[in-house]
């Protein structure tokens, strides 16, 4: 049973999972740091503890600040949300020994997915199609040389502990790969605390195509369905849908095979999803994140699920609602808000003056945001997540036209209008989408 949750994080994932929370009559801590005492989730959480300065490292990434947190309150589970401690086994393994319920995956599973090199093998072994490239990490420069000759080039070269688009080098021959050889290694050790960097092979531009699933105590593993995520910059998403348009029954059998397979392969529960890249036909695992995503709202758009309630529910004990895989019905988009220049992308910080949010069917808004809030400088950039939905793609997209027109903040820049002109471009219409397609549109003028 779990009466009282303590949620680990901030923004509007907070927010999210206070509303699931309401909906099962559980009641809500919510921590915060100094810079976050006039959020929204802060006022709507039954309770509220300050965990430090505004500092992430002092605050939202303090386990001991956390763990007393949750302590003082009589909280009895720890929902992380997403980034901050949410992929942090040990963290995990602390709030269990606390006596507390993880609303998360097992801790192991966390650790074994979280080094990426591990998990390529792993999942290899249960005949999940990998792209080719090292098993295990690289031991020297020569081993990077002999392996990409025999992949053939380009080749990427990834952090083993890497996330959040960070710690990856892309090599298109060999003069390019000793070099980026001791970069990689050097970024990954500053960035992850691991040096260990393993190699596969560089695709030009492939389509991001990932799996949800959810997974209970009683062995049930559900794939639930595909999400495209090719929009994307410096490889962090922008925009996501659901499903893709180049996924056919067919082939999102197979992708959703290979993604259950991957999360029993480490005794899979909670949320989780396994990230493809898609070529030609063919797709390749790359990474699983053992965690809620920031875009599984397109999911629960499509399927009618509550993917926030299943983890809790699921952390509680009880059986998934649901025993397949439901049927998806028609099509939705997420578009990520962030607070920054909508062409250099540098962070736009500072007081929302005026707020105008958009509504009428097929809207669904996932935000912290208020006329007077102040963005603070600290954290990850995102204000809101504008979740459209039609019965096809075409009338998806024209809601979303019509909701980013009336989608007004003001005082701070954000990327709505980088938005507005993205949905534009006919090879967006088109669905002729690649992880590349930002590259080409902001070379094309944008
Ligand atoms: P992270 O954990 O940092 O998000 P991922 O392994 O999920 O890293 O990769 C993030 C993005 O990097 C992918 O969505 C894709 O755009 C690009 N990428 C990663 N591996 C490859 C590859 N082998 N070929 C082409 N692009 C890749």
């Amino acid at each position: 049973m779990i009466q009282k949750v303590l949620i680990a994080n901030r923004g509007e994932i907070a927010l999210r999972i206070i509303a699931a929370c309401r909906e099962l009559g559980l009641s809500t801590v919510a921590v915060f740091s100094e810079a976050d005492r006039t959020s929204q989730h802060v006022r709507l959480a039954d309770e509220a503890v300050c965990i430090g300065p505004p500092f992430s490292k002092a605050s939202y990434l303090n386990v001991t600040a956390v763990l007393s947190a949750a302590e003082i309150s009589g909280a009895d589970a720890v929902h992380p949300g997403y980034g901050f401690l949410a992929e942090n086994a040990a963290f995990a393994e602390m709030v269990q020994e606390c006596g507390l319920t993880w609303v998360g995956p097992p801790p192991d599973a966390i650790r074994l997915m979280g080094d990426k090199a591990t998990a390529r093998r792993t999942v290899a072994e249960r005949g999940v199609p990998v792209l080719p490239g090292s098993a295990t990490p690289l031991t020297s420069r020569e081993e990077a040389v002999r392996l990409a000759y025999e992949v053939g080039f380009p080749v990427i070269l990834k952090a083993s502990a890497g996330g959040g688009g960070k710690g990856m080098r892309v090599a298109n021959d060999e003069r390019e790969l000793r070099h980026a050889f001791d970069t990689a290694r050097h970024e990954a050790e500053r960035a992850f605390g691991v040096a260990d960097v393993y190699l596969e092979k560089y695709l030009t531009a492939p389509r991001h195509i990932e799996i949800q699933v959810m997974g209970d105590n009683f062995g049930r593993v559900v794939a639930i369905g595909e999400r495209e995520c090719s929009i994307q910059r410096r490889h962090q998403k922008l925009i996501e849908e659901a499903p893709s348009v180049v996924v056919d029954e067919e082939l999102r059998r197979a992708m959703c095979a290979a993604a259950a397979a991957a999360a029993q392969a480490v005794g899979y529960r909670s949320a989780g999803t396994v990230e493809f890249l898609y070529d030609e036909g063919k797709f390749y695992f790359m990474e699983m994140n053992t965690r809620i995503q920031v875009e599984h709202p397109v999911t629960e758009e499509v399927t009618g699920l509550d993917l926030v309630v299943e983890q809790l529910n699921v952390a509680a004990g009880k059986p998934l609602s649901f025993r397949r895989r439901p049927k998806m019905v028609g099509h939705a988009i997420e578009f990520r808000i962030n607070a920054e220049d909508p062409v250099t992308f540098a962070p736009s910080p500072g007081q929302i003056t005026e707020l105008a949010l958009p509504v009428g069917p097929g809207i669904r808004l996932e935000t912290h945001i208020y006329t007077g809030y102040r963005v603070p400088p600290h954290y990850d950039s995102l204000l809101a997540k504008l979740i459209v939905r039609g019965r096809d793609r075409a009338e998806a997209i024209t809601r979303a036209r019509r909701a980013l027109s009336m989608f007004q903040v003001g005082g701070i820049k954000t990327s709505i209008p980088l938005h507005q002109r993205i949905i534009q471009d006919p090879d967006f219409q088109e669905g002729r989408l690649s992880t590349r397609f930002m590259e080409r549109f902001a070379a094309a003028g944008g």
